[in-house]
């Protein structure tokens, strides 16, 4: 197979899907085929090859491409172009992968059904009537769609795996710091991280690899070693001890289906030797309440650069319309009321009031401290197993417009899955089943820092 043909094949297939299920903002057809095209002359000169020569891959619209518009599914960035790559965009380059395009998310990637991009919905691949998770939704999509075998998502709350359980796909959050996120447009950045979407764990592995790694342009990128996370997937090292969380199994809202899956794969692994070990988080009860602090806070001051000054939208009425205001706080604020959708507003609004003087001690600084407590837990926890088994979300995919108007039953979505951001550890979302109506389940693993090849073992065993 060449290139060429990998790549044709890809654009042909999103050709097919795509009009249904929207997983792309943008299709860099010409920009691909013309890389294809060079990494099989490269080959045919005998020139060597990185890793992931001629694979067609997608990228989540929250990662800056010079080559195509980065628009985190925003009014604001609509048409930006962003004049430098993604540390992992240069990565994927680097390892010879052909990017195919851009895919859809919820709006600055705020949202848990991808319902909020202002570029139309993306509809699960398994039922068009289904959102497919959020916020990296177009890019378990197209995976599922078998547009492409490999993408790049971004994880604040559970944006990789949450979409990853509803597409039946693999999605792996690393390690905060494992992967960098320069020209990653931030979020929340304390919480957000980027990281691999595939079929199954040994594409993520694989995928992994390429992008991970330190990197001077990101501060807060981790010193330290990349292994090969493609090393050791046909074996699981020693005893495998893994915890399991009483209180999420019994957790109200847990849609009886995703509780008998979890079962299902506690059973799997004690069956293949696993140690199965219970173990307490005792602050779970704040993870949503924490992050929907924190994210908002650092998102709110995050999202201060859209004035309508520097880029993104300039609102064509501020000028002639200032009144009172003047000019320039009119420009900032028409632009900035034109062009964000209801929830980044929301959360703005939300992050502004937590950080405002005389309410910082109570809610920011209060939630950092819940934070600290929460990463303790996880701490302890991992003292006595290596992994943590439990669901990814709640309940199955949910219907479109199910949810969309009551932001709290979104925000509910995330709570299994915003401890490991609050916390900074990998987790990872891989296939548990099906519904009895043939809906997938996904299988949340939680590991300490830097595990991840623990975990991908423990997914290629499973899978
Ligand atoms: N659903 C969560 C939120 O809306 C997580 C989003 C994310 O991980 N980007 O904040």
């Amino acid at each position: 197979l060449t290139a060429r043909q990998a790549t044709q094949a890809s654009l042909d297939r999103i050709a097919a899907t795509d009009p249904e299920v929207g997983a792309f903002t943008f299709v860099n057809t010409e920009a691909a085929l013309a890389a294809a095209d060079s990494i099989d002359q490269r080959r045919r000169d005998g020139q060597p090859l990185g890793a992931l020569a001629g694979v067609p891959i997608a990228v989540k619209d929250v990662l800056c491409t010079t080559d195509m518009p980065t628009t985190c599914s925003s009014r604001m960035l609509e048409n930006h172009m962003s004049p430098y790559d993604a540390t992992v965009v240069a990565r994927l380059r680097a390892a010879d992968a052909v990017i195919v395009g851009k895919t859809n998310m919820d709006e600055f990637a705020m949202g848990a059904s991808t319902e909020t991009s202002a570029f139309g919905k993306t509809t699960n691949p398994w039922n068009p009537s289904l959102t497919p998770g959020g916020s990296s939704g177009g890019a378990a999509a197209c995976v599922a769609a078998g547009d492409v075998p490999l993408s790049l998502g971004s994880d604040t709350g559970g944006s990789i795996r949450q979409p990853a359980a509803f597409c039946g796909i693999t999605g792996l959050k690393p390690t905060y710091g494992r992967v960098s996120r320069y020209g990653l447009i931030a979020f929340a950045s304390s919480l957000d991280q980027v990281g691999p979407m595939a079929f199954d764990a040994v594409d993520c592995a694989t995928l992994l690899n390429a992008i991970a790694g330190v990197d001077a342009s990101d501060s807060t990128s981790l010193p330290v070693e990349t292994p090969d996370f493609t090393a050791g997937l046909d074996r699981i090292e020693g005893e495998l001890r893994i915890g399991i969380v009483k209180h999420h199994l019994e957790a109200e809202g847990l849609d009886p289906e995703v509780r008998q899956a979890v079962d299902d794969a506690i059973e799997v692994f004690r069956d293949a030797g696993a140690k199965i070990v219970e173990v307490e988080l005792p602050h779970s009860d704040y993870w949503v309440p924490t992050y929907y602090v924190i994210a908002p806070s650092e998102a709110s001051s995050n999202l201060s650069r859209y004035d309508g000054a520097h880029y993104g939208h300039r609102s064509p009425v501020a000028a002639s319309d200032a009144g009172d205001r003047g000019p320039l706080v009119a420009t900032y604020c028409r632009s900035r009321g034109e062009a964000f959708g209801a929830e980044v507003k929301r959360r703005i609004m939300i992050g502004m009031y937590a950080l405002s003087a005389g309410y910082g001690d109570k809610y920011y600084v209060k939630a950092l401290q819940v934070r600290r407590l929460i990463r303790q837990d996880f701490d302890s926890a991992f003292q006595n197993v290596d992994l943590l088994l439990g669901p990814v979300t709640p309940t199955p995919p949910f219907a479109m417009g199910e949810k969309i108007d009551d932001p709290l039953q979104m925000y509910l979505c995330d709570l299994f899955t915003v401890g490991a951001n609050l916390a900074g550890i990998p987790a990872l979302s891989m296939p548990g089943g099906l519904t009895s109506n043939n809906l997938p389940i996904g299988i949340q693993l939680q590991a300490p820092p830097l595990q991840e090849a623990k975990l991908l073992q423990a997914a290629a065993a499973f899978q």
